[in-house]
């Protein structure tokens, strides 16, 4: 079934009917629901169209097609069954085969999951108007560094060593010899590195590479770089050299590796390298699934998928994101602009689930997706003439610098002579309700730091931006109450520590003070959503 998002209550009603969303879209949700249920929809007057009756276990292919022709859906339609759910986004499947194998390999796709969704849908919030950039202006030496040492040489070297293992794709002991290198290369780094065994399709296996820099202020918050090193061609299985997809994006995520292993962080490092990508994302459901069910704290990932070729100079580098995860591509922007000087090209697009980010969409964390052009316009793409020789190293080195600064500054290098990062930062809020109206007051808490003269408090109404501070002078105690705030609005914090030279720590983790949503508020946030609505 496809359900639009044409209103607001949309969301609400399929909560509260526990309809099983498994894709969002930019215009509408695609779900799997019981017959009786549309009444539901109707009677709510949210309009919604059937792609398909009696789905089973049928596997369905979501497939992009940013012309989406008539001859497109033609030619599909000789290989099996094709529905326009949007404008550049079709459901394929077929009724005995794999439709994986069927649908032509210049497609990008993504298979769709039968597991709901629904609780890690984002509703449209309030939040406070944007504060200043300044915050985020502030350079630092240990990022500079960090991207300096990007080096074109190793770029070229883990390219060259992917491609030369003639095919990647996944369902090969060459792929499978491949992800060997891959977690030979992260354990020589002195990583902690581990496979991830997965299956998929008609019962094939492979494996997603994980290793990890273990921070040093909050383990438990994960930074995540990632990219696919499997590959395909028109001559896949045989030979799928893959340099641009996506060996380019697994060349950075090593490089990242090799250079931010040298250096302590505040928050831990995943660098991971994803399987079965081109089958349907396969490798980075498993762990995006994986991680939701151990409820894992990740703080971002960093997607990069095809950031090598370059069509004209000077090429940027397009992030897409979902609403949710817009912030990171604004990270993106603001490092790129101090350490890596590459033009950024932000594409907030829930209708872009063709790579590894979509998975954790799924699951509710945030995410972007790196590739040098949306749509493609690398005509070598899943062809076997996708080589290294192709690549632009000039632009490579640029996006590979922009994803590793953007890595540092979420993950935060410890820098020497300054104070330490506060630890066990939190945020309680509660709510003060009175006949005529409601406030919350947000209680601060956190560890002592050594050695310090005090601390300041920054927060922000868009998560990871805009911080501003709230005190005006330092802070003694290890606790803060900050008062009068309106109930229905998300808040988030950080915390610095800042010593007797007045050198101020790094953010401690960001802690979040969640909207209220009982009866009586969610009444009052009704109007705001309309007073919302037409602000857009
Ligand atoms: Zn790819």
């Amino acid at each position: 079934m496809k359900i639009s998002k044409d209103d607001f209550s949309v969301w609400e009603i399929l909560r509260s009917h526990q309809i099983a969303v498994v894709q969002e879209l930019d215009s509408c949700f695609i779900a799997r629901m019981e017959r009786g249920l549309a009444s539901v929809l109707e009677k709510n007057h949210i309009s919604y169209s059937i792609l398909d009756r009696d789905i089973k276990d049928r596997q369905y292919l979501l497939v992009y097609s940013p012309s989406l022709e008539p001859s497109v859906l033609d030619r599909l339609r000789v290989l099996g069954q094709a529905v326009p759910v949007e404008k550049e986004t079709l459901l394929f499947w077929t009724e005995k085969e794999d439709p994986n194998l069927l649908l032509p390999s210049k497609f990008e796709r993504k298979a769709l999951s039968s597991e709901s969704i629904l609780p890690y849908l984002e509703t449209p919030y309030l939040s406070l108007p944007p504060g200043e950039k300044i915050i985020e202006r502030r350079k630092n030496e240990v990022i500079r560094q960090i991207a300096n040492e990007v080096s074109p040489q190793s770029l070229r070297y883990f390219v060259q060593s992917l491609q030369d293992f003639t095919t990647r794709y996944a369902t090969t002991p060459n792929c499978d010899a491949a992800g060997q290198f891959i977690f030979n290369y992260f354990q020589y780094l002195g990583l902690e590195t581990k496979f991830q065994a997965f299956t998929f399709g008609a019962n094939y296996l492979s494996r997603n590479i994980i290793a990890e820099l273990r921070g040093i202020t909050y383990p438990e918050d994960i930074v995540i770089i990632c990219a696919h090193y499997d590959s395909t061609s028109n001559l896949a299985p045989a030979i799928a050299p893959g340099a641009d997809d996506d060996a380019s994006g697994t060349a950075a995520v090593m490089e990242a590796a090799r250079v931010l292993s040298k250096y302590p962080f505040d928050f831990s490092v995943r660098f991971i390298a994803f399987s079965a990508e081109e089958f349907g994302l396969y490798g980075s459901k498993a762990y995006a699934s994986e991680a939701r069910d151990r409820n894992e704290r990740i703080i971002g990932v960093i997607n990069l998928d095809m950031i090598a070729f370059a069509d004209a100079m000077p090429e940027d580098l397009d992030i897409i994101v979902n609403p949710a995860s817009e912030w990171l591509a604004e990270r993106v922007s603001l490092s790129s602009e101090a350490y890596a000087l590459l033009i950024i090209r932000k594409i907030i697009k829930s209708s872009y689930p063709y790579s590894d980010h979509s998975p954790f969409w799924d699951r509710g964390y945030p995410a972007l997706c790196g590739i040098e052009d949306d749509p493609l316009r690398n005509p070598y793409y899943h062809k076997v003439t996708d080589t290294v020789d192709k690549l632009n190293f000039d632009f490579f080195t640029s996006s590979t610098k922009a994803g590793l600064a953007t890595l540092a500054d979420l993950s935060q290098p410890l820098r020497a002579g300054y104070p330490e990062t506060p630890k066990g930062f939190t945020a309680n809020s509660k709510i003060i309700s009175s006949l005529f109206s409601s406030i919350k007051n947000v209680t601060l808490s956190w560890d002592s730091v050594p050695s310090v003269v005090g601390y300041n408090v920054y927060r922000t109404g868009t998560s990871h931006l805009y911080y501003k501070k709230i005190n005006n002078s330092l802070l003694s105690g290890t606790s803060f109450v900050d008062r009068n705030l309106k109930p229905e609005l998300r808040y988030f914090y950080v915390l610095t520590a800042v010593d007797g030279g007045g050198l101020e720590s790094n953010f401690s983790r960001e802690a979040e003070a969640l909207a209220f949503t009982s009866s009586s508020v969610s009444q009052a946030l009704g109007s705001f959503f309309l007073l919302r609505l037409e602000q857009r």
